[in-house]
Order: C-alpha cells, then sequence, then structure tokens
C-alpha cells in the first residue's frame, strides 16, 4: 500500500479498475468492509482520508472527530488496500471553493434538515474526488443511508461514469451501529446508546408481524426507547428520502439522537418482496468487540 496526499499520485498509483472507499478515518469494522467489498471487485482499490471540513455544521463536531492517521494506515493496509489518499485541506480546497454541489429534494429532511450545509458539503467532496479520481465504482454504507440515496441521485444527475455501491450496516455485538463517533460516548451513554438500534429492533418486529402504517412503526421507536429524545424518527422512500404514508416500497426508518457528547444515526432498510412479506436488511453483527476499543 502506498500513502499519497495528492489527486496526481493517487491517480498515478491505480492500475486497471478502480473502487473507491471515501471515508473520514478512525477505522472500524464498518469501513472495513467496504474496503473489503471493493477488494474482491477491483484491480486497485483506493480509500481516501480527509476529514471534510465543509460537511461539518458544528466547529466543536469538527474538533472533536477521532483521528489516528498511522493506526489507519495500518488497518487499511491489512484490509488489502492499495493506495491510501489523504489529503492535506490545502489539496482538497487550494482556494474556497466556489463551485459547491447542491442535491435538492433527496436533503430536504432527516439530516439535510437538522445540519444546515451538511449535505451539500458531502455532495462537494464526493463529487471532487469522483473528478479527480475517477473511480469505476464508489463504496459507501447504508449506515448514512439517506447520504447514499443523495449520492446516487448526484451520480445520475451529474453523469458521473461510476457504480454506486451501498454495503450493509456493521453493528456491534449489543446493536449498537458502529461509529467512529462511538469512541467519545461515555460508559453510561454507551448505554444509552443502545436506545436506537432497540428502537429500530421494536419496528422490526412489528413489521414482521404484518404492520405496515409509516406512522405506527415511528411511534414504535419512541415506546421502545423512551429514554432517548429523538431528534427525528422517519420511515422513507430508499431513492427520494420522502416520508411513506406505508411501507409499500424499498425504503428505510431512519433515527438520530443526541447522546451525551454526540449525535448518532442509525436506520434499518425493508424491501417489499412476494406476496406482501417484506425482507429486513439483516446487517452484520460483530461477534467480540470491535477494533475501536483497542484492538491496533
Ligand atoms: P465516515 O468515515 O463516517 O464518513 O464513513 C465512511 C463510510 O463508511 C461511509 O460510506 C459510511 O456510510 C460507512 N460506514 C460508517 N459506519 C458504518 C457501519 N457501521 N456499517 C457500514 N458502513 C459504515
Amino acid at each position: 500500500m502506498i500513502v499519497v496526499h495528492t489527486f496526481a499520485d493517487a491517480r498515478r498509483a491505480a492500475r486497471g479498475s478502480v473502487g473507491l472507499v471515501p471515508t473520514m478515518g478512525f477505522f472500524h469494522e464498518g469501513h472495513l468492509s467496504l474496503m473489503e467489498r471493493a477488494r474482491d471487485e477491483h484491480d486497485t482499490v483506493t480509500v481516501s482520508l480527509f476529514v471534510n471540513p465543509l460537511q461539518f455544521n458544528e466547529a466543536s463536531d469538527l474538533e472533536a472527530y477521532p483521528r489516528n492517521p498511522d493506526r489507519d494506515a495500518a488497518l487499511a493496509e491489512a484490509a488489502g488496500v492499495d493506495v491510501l489518499f489523504a489529503p492535506p485541506v490545502s489539496e482538497m480546497y487550494p482556494v474556497e471553493p466556489l463551485t459547491r454541489v447542491v442535491v435538492t429534494g433527496v436533503t430536504a429532511r432527516m439530516e439535510g434538515s437538522s445540519r444546515p450545509g451538511h449535505f451539500e458539503g458531502v455532495a462537494t467532496v464526493v463529487a471532487k474526488l469522483f473528478a479527480g479520481l475517477g473511480p469505476d465504482a464508489a463504496y459507501f454504507g447504508r449506515k448514512d443511508a439517506q447520504q447514499l440515496a443523495v449520492v446516487r441521485r448526484l451520480v445520475a444527475d451529474l453523469s458521473f461514469p461510476l457504480r454506486v455501491v451501498g454495503c450493509p450496516i456493521v453493528r456491534e455485538r449489543d446493536g449498537l451501529a458502529l461509529s467512529s463517533r462511538n469512541v467519545l460516548l461515555g460508559a453510561a451513554d454507551r448505554e444509552r446508546a443502545l436506545g436506537l438500534s432497540r428502537g429500530l429492533a421494536a419496528a422490526v418486529a412489528l413489521v414482521e408481524s404484518g404492520a405496515r402504517d409509516g406512522t405506527v412503526l415511528e411511534q414504535a421507536v419512541g415506546r421502545a426507547s423512551p429514554d432517548v429524545s429523538f431528534e427525528y424518527v422517519e420511515l422513507v422512500a430508499a431513492d427520494t428520502a420522502d416520508r411513506l404514508e406505508r411501507l409499500d416500497r424499498n425504503s428505510f426508518l431512519a433515527v438520530a439522537a443526541r447522546v451525551g457528547p454526540v449525535r448518532l444515526i442509525d436506520n434499518v432498510a425493508f424491501e417489499p418482496g412476494e406476496g406482501g412479506v417484506v425482507v429486513v436488511e439483516p446487517g452484520r453483527r460483530l461477534d467480540g468487540p470491535s477494533l475501536l476499543y483497542g484492538g491496533l
């Protein structure tokens, strides 16, 4: 694996087909699952590591964001990554970008309305990575389901010649979705954070017993986790992120909540199949502690 800091060096290092995994670093098994999928499907796996100031709507969140580039490099190398592209801010934004990518519609609700400017920052940096690196495919986690919908729309609308691949959510043993921010949770908040996945599990149980009403599913989340004050709980269409009255198409039930010092998001995805059966995207649970806590 080579570590490069400029777009030009990252392009020069690539051979054959390129799978890109965009990240903000502080790797955990969720990131590694995207790298492994890209490794299976491409000659060159390029991982970008850039904590993108443009997508943080709170300066304190940007400052507190966990970072450990040496550990990240070791983990990426072990995962079979070929090129780790870690640009400084001066490479990504040599001057303040006057061109910004604004995706409308898909960004109207949830993370879009809770975090003003967030998706503009995401779409702008993702478009720069696509334009500057020219990957054949880009890998994103369904943990950020609305972000995945935004990226799919951006790629279609701007005709980027690449495939967008969505990958399952990786969870800790007790159900908490892996996030680099989890390391900022103290013991009591770590326990409270389980309310997000517990609430979603309650909604999944209702779906499995035949419930399809959007409001009923949303309310089940709050009832199962009364100690969490959710910023939003919404059943939305997978492609448009429009709210759904009924679970009658590909969709996800998304939640966000502030727990102690961090804001956490999670979701579960549904796909209606034959005969009214709804397939719940199972994701993957670790069977031991995450490498977020001490592993390497
Ligand atoms: P981040 O470094 O948080 O920007 O995440 C980089 C990529 O990893 C994004 O596509 C995320 O959706 C994905 N990701 C983050 N957490 C998980 C997880 N628990 N499971 C699967 N993918 C994840």
